[in-house]
């Protein structure tokens, strides 16, 4: 940079502008909340170029680059993207891997909004959607049309907990040269790294159990590096990206994942095993239940432990459901999950309330079933509260 002087007006714009001496190795990353990068001349900006270096937020960003590494090591993938949330790592992949007249094969369960993306919004585009039941492989390969060009699903689903074998519907997806799409944010890759099993691209919601602290939206997606440049492509497009503040808090908060979400798995069981022994509850929906319809293929394909994420019914009693809400002092109502503290949810309030009475019955979803995202709590404090909450159905 140019040392002459200028008048003060100018010299308040450039002053401690640039970074001197030894900082290249602070114990924390550094934050780069820039929007874009300078170059000193044509010549550099050709070297930046060659190097895949930065210019522009959009492209490429410092923070996003070592959170995308960080992701791929723990999705044990060739490469990453990081995404302004879940679903624009969804919607980004989904739109830049399928063109019109494709056929994509969905579970029948999805998270609501990738639902609805699924079903309304890539017919607008000629993309065709059938919907099938994942946990039944047999019903999966019948789904399949020539022009299938993905099937897509989730490790868990949202909110009966059923799991998928990820390994035996990737064998459907190559099978017919279909791709397979794995969303992981209900397990996170302490529990199953779906790439492991042969899905093409594992997505999660990095806003859920993978930053954990309730802070930050974001998303991410982990593949082979030809596909993860396809779709990269499409999101500088898009500009479905984050800023470099927000990459640092998901990157601090994954410094921890492992930590939190093994509380949060075994907590998860425990609280599981109380609601099923407790005579209020109708039903609990969690895979380590031995009754789980897949309690056995999960014990198979999850390691240290099942899923955080958990449902039961109660009674259908509108108004001592929102007495059991509120009496509780620990778990708390919240539009999110996978925090370091316990939440819950009602899906026919909440994620399943735009779908019919008919539909959630298909579901299997009542009015007295309740979602709950166990948090990293004394598991006695969380029994004991559930336990005083539910005595409202005595
Ligand atoms: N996938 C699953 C399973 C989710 O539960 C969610 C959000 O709850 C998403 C994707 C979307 O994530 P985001 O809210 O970060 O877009």
């Amino acid at each position: 940079m140019n040392t002459k002087r200028f008048s003060r007006a100018t010299e308040i714009l450039y002053q401690g502008a640039y970074v001197k001496g030894r900082a290249e190795y602070p114990e924390t990353p550094p934050i780069y909340l820039t929007t874009a990068f300078n170059v000193q001349d044509l010549d550099d900006l050709e070297a930046v170029y060659e190097v895949k270096g930065y210019t522009y937020n959009r492209t490429r960003n410092p923070n996003r680059k070592t959170l995308a590494e960080l992701v791929t090591y723990l999705e044990n993938g060739e490469d990453s993207i990081i995404f302004s949330s879940g679903m624009g790592a969804i919607s980004t992949a989904i739109l830049a891997l399928l063109n019109t007249g494709d056929h994509i094969l969905a579970d029948d369960t999805l998270f609501s909004e990738t639902f609805i993306f699924v079903t309304q919004t890539l017919p607008k585009y000629g993309i065709e959607t059938t919907l099938v039941d994942f946990t039944n492989p047999d019903a999966v390969r019948k789904a399949v049309k020539p022009n299938t060009r993905i099937l897509y699903t989730e490790t868990v689903s949202n909110p009966m907990i059923t799991v998928v074998d990820i390994g035996t519907v990737a064998e459907i997806a190559h099978a017919n040269d279909a791709l397979l799409i794995v969303d992981n944010t209900f397990t996170t890759s302490r529990v199953i790294r779906p790439l492991e099993k042969g899905a093409d691209i594992s997505i999660n919601s990095l806003t859920k159990f993978a930053n954990g602290h309730g802070d930050a939206v974001a998303g991410s997606l982990s593949g082979g590096r030809e596909l993860v440049k396809k779709i990269y492509d499409l999101q500088v497009l898009l500009g479905s990206t984050i800023d470099g503040f927000t990459a640092w808090l998901v990157q601090r908060g994954i410094r921890t994942m492992d930590l939190r979400v093994q509380k949060q798995l075994d907590n998860a069981n425990k609280l599981a095993q109380a609601l099923e022994d407790d005579p209020r509850v109708i039903k609990v929906h969690h895979p380590s239940i031995t009754t789980h319809p897949q309690h056995e293929l999960a014990k198979e394909i999850f390691e240290n432990g099942y899923c955080g994420m958990l449902s039961f019914e109660m009674p259908d009693d509108r108004e001592k459901i929102n007495t059991f809400i509120r009496r509780l002092n620990s778990a708390h109502y919240a539009m999110t999950l996978g925090g370091y503290r316990t939440s819950l949810s009602h899906p026919v309030s909440s994620s399943h309330h735009g779908l019919s009475e008919a539909e959630r019955q298909s579901m299997g979803i009542t009015f007295g079933l309740m979602r709950v995202s166990v948090g990293i709590e004394d598991p006695d404090d969380l029994i004991a509260d559930f336990r005083q909450a539910l005595n409202v159905f005595n």
